[in-house]
């Protein structure tokens, strides 16, 4: 039964999104791009990119906020309760933008509702009661001398996003930045641009001017003009790991920072000692929530050899059952793919498996009574060997590869044996076998007998190819903040009197 309200669409009339503050802008005079909703293949409204002119005068209004604006030297209660206003403004708003976010996405409203927005919302409220809780540092080890230590915002940062929860990961870079006082630009995808803009209008007017700007636009135009900006001091990005790479060397040309959270392929292991049945509800979990697509997904799924049969036939019992559909409705479970372009690199990887000696356990094709939109059937391989390309690519759609292991450290060392190292998981109740996974495996996060659980006090970030730095409270409080050490003599102390006694 569908409780939610059906969207208008297409989004009339058409959301020509556009431009930096919004304060004075006649911009979006670049190219126009269409949105298009993915549970039914149409355009709903029409993004104006931001070319280098455009993307030139949001960082200019972020470097006027920085250097002559109030943000920065903010007392740090006016700042907390301006961050609680803008969680509070995303709580009250939160149908629009699940709405929006839900027709750009295909991602299922419930979700959205439930857990981007009100995640969304307590982005900002967690850094509000972080920044309320620093200590200062403050040294004496040399006698007669006291050092201590600042923390200072940055400057302006380029917040860089993608497209598969893009409020919900858009707004941990926002509030960050924002409570450690620096100013942003905001560059969403392009292909999900909507709630993003709403949500940055509705933010700007409790935010002084300039502080919080966006612009739109292709990676390659946009992007790539804000990432070059001279006037842009710290880079923030979430995305592909190509992408990573290209930004990191442009950053690189200016000694620019960045955090960069990238792609996964992490391995979902579970053995014969788990909760059987709650491991199989985490494997279903890992890799068909957020419609397949997120870094985090527990993608590879290694299972011991004496439970590999039996489970793999349970998971697709189950994975068959999962309902595919409209996102709006309220019991759908899985919804379409992002794009047309991203269903079909998904399913090519069926061909891949086959090409590399595996084998299609279910799912595998594209739902045509569903219309012309995005719907991909819940699908899983099987894989001879860790080298297959559907181990080793991250294919960021409901696509499960499974391998057999049959020792401790042989699940290590698969799991290990990817480029990427940004997750984890462990299913096992016996705590040696525990132990010693979570003290083998190189990956940012490890995840024991859970899927997905973020604690925003922690680092967030991955090993090797799956991202340089990390995100969460005091990482962030890093990244986004110089420090300053500042020593001075508490009763000066003579100094050495050079040139006193020479000729
Ligand atoms: P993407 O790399 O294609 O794009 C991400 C963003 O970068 C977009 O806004 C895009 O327009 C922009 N961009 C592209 N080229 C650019 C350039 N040359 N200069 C500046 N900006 C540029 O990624 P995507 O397809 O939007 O997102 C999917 C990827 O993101 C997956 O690999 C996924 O694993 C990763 N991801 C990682 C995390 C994490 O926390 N580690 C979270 C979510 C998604």
């Amino acid at each position: 039964m569908n409780d939610y309200p059906r969207f208008d669409l297409p989004i009339s009339p058409p959301t020509r999104v556009t431009g930096w503050a919004g304060n004075s802008a006649t911009l979006g005079a670049g190219l126009e791009l269409p949105v298009f909703y993915p549970a039914t293949g149409e355009q709903i409204s029409v993004l104006a990119e931001d070319d280098a002119a455009s993307v030139d005068q949001a960082v200019k209004a972020a470097r006027h906020a920085f250097d002559k604006g109030p943000w920065p030297g903010l007392p740090t209660a006016d700042r907390i309760a301006v961050l609680e206003r803008c969680g509070q403004i995303i709580r009250e708003n939160a149908d629009e933008l699940a709405r929006l976010e839900c027709v750009a996405t295909g991602l299922l409203l419930r979700e959205l509702r439930e857990r981007h927005m009100a995640r969304a919302a307590y982005n900002f409220r967690f850094f509000a009661d972080f920044i309320s809780q620093r200590a200062g540092e403050r040294y004496d080890q040399t006698p007669g001398y006291l050092t201590t230590v600042a923390r200072e915002p940055v400057g302006v940062a380029a917040l860089i996003a993608p497209w598969n929860a893009p409020v919900a990961l858009a707004t941990m870079k926002i509030s960050a930045a924002l409570a450690f006082g620096n100013t942003c630009v905001l560059k969403p995808s392009e292909q999900t641009p909507l709630a993003l803009a709403r949500l940055v209008a509705l933010l700007q007017e409790v935010l002084p001017e300039g502080v919080l700007n966006l612009v739109n636009g292709r990676g390659p135009v946009t992007g790539a003009a804000l990432v070059a900006h001279p006037d842009v001091d710290l880079i923030s990005f979430t995305g592909g790991t190509e992408t990573g790479r290209s930004i990191m060397s442009a950053a690189g040309q200016r000694l620019v920072p960045c955090t960069m959270e990238l792609g996964g392929k992490s391995a979902n292991i579970i053995f014969a000692s788990a909760d059987y049945e709650r491991a199989l509800d985490g494997a279903l979990l890992g890799i068909f929530s957020n419609n397949g697509q997120q870094c985090l997904a527990g993608s590879r799924i290694l299972v011991e050899r004496p439970i590999f049969d039996d489970f793999v036939g349970r998971f697709i019992e189950r994975a068959q059952r999962i309902r595919v559909g409209d996102p709006t409705l309220s019991e759908t479970e899985l919804g379409p793919l992002a794009s047309h372009s991203h269903m079909m690199r998904v399913l090519n990887f069926v061909e891949t498996a086959r090409a590399d000696g595996g084998s299609l356990l279910t799912g595998g094709a594209r739902r045509d009574d569903l219309g012309e939109g995005y719907f991909v059937t819940p699908t899983a391989v099987s894989v001879p060997s860790n080298t297959a390309r559907t181990a080793q690519d991250e294919i960021f759609g409901p696509f499960a590869t499974f391998l057999p292991f049959d020792t401790t450290d042989e699940a290590a060392a698969i799991a290990n044996d990817t480029q990427f190292g940004l997750v984890s998981y462990v299913w096992s109740d016996h705590l040696p076998t525990v132990m010693t996974m979570t003290e083998q495996l190189r990956s940012g996060i490890v995840w024991v007998n859970t899927p997905m659980m973020r604690e925003l006090r922690a680092p967030f970030g991955g090993y090797k190819n799956s991202g340089v730095g990390r995100e969460g409270g005091a990482a962030c409080e890093a990244f986004y903040t110089e420090e300053k050490t500042v020593t001075l003599p508490k009763t000066p102390p003579p100094l050495r009197r050079l040139g006193e006694t020479g000729g």
